[in-house]
């Protein structure tokens, strides 16, 4: 599905190919968020879950519930979730789905993350700016760490750590 962000890229691209001797370069598309303004907002991007396991692709995910971020608590905008999938071996993540305040937004991050390649303990470790709604990314991430983690392994079946919505998916 073409959006403007690929439309405008693919415009780029075309019109230095044209105007420059340099090698021709080609737009891939590889990293597409996508997203709607409605009410809440909803964004995506990377791999589906069935697409993993239809690519026999070992994966972990965690799920934060809006109910449970500070910012949409305050705001009153506690709908939503965020589902996020790492894969189990490179510890990279392959896809978030984001229903909620400013899920656009916060897809957007997911894609500058995923394209600089960070790891879940890269951006488990991040000191983001509190409270935003963006904040769900560092909350998944973190979740996403101890389930990654042996040594954190006893911690979280013990629900010491962990988000009480992913251990009740699990
Ligand atoms: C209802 C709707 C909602 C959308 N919402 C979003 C959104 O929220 N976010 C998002 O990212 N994308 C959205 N899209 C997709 C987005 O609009 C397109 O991906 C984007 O416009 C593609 O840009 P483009 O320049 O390739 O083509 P276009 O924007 O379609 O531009 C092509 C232009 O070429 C002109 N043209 C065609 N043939 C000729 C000709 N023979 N001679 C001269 N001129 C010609 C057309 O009149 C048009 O002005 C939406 C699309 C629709 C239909």
């Amino acid at each position: 599905m073409m959006l403007v962000s690929g439309a405008t890229h693919e415009g780029h691209v075309a019109a230095v190919n044209a105007v420059t001797n340099a090698e021709t370069k080609k737009v891939a598309h590889t990293l597409v968020p996508t997203g709607s303004f409605t009410d809440p907002e909803y964004g995506a991007i990377g791999m589906r879950q069935s697409q993993c396991s239809d690519a026999g692709i070992d994966y972990e995910t965690s799920v934060i519930w809006c109910e449970d971020l500070t910012r949409a608590i305050v705001d009153d905008r506690t709908a939503g979730f965020c589902k996020m999938i790492a894969d189990r071996r490179r510890h990279k993540f392959l896809g978030a789905y984001i229903v909620g305040e400013r899920a656009v937004e916060t897809v957007q991050l997911m894609a500058t993350i995923m394209a600089g390649g960070l790891t879940v303990e890269q951006v488990a470790d991040l000191e983001l700016a509190f409270p935003a709604h963006s904040a769900i990314i560092l909350m998944a991430a973190r979740d996403l760490k101890y389930k990654l983690d042996p040594e954190y392994a006893a911690l979280y079946q013990s629900g010491m750590v962990g988000s009480r919505a992913s251990k009740a998916l699990s």
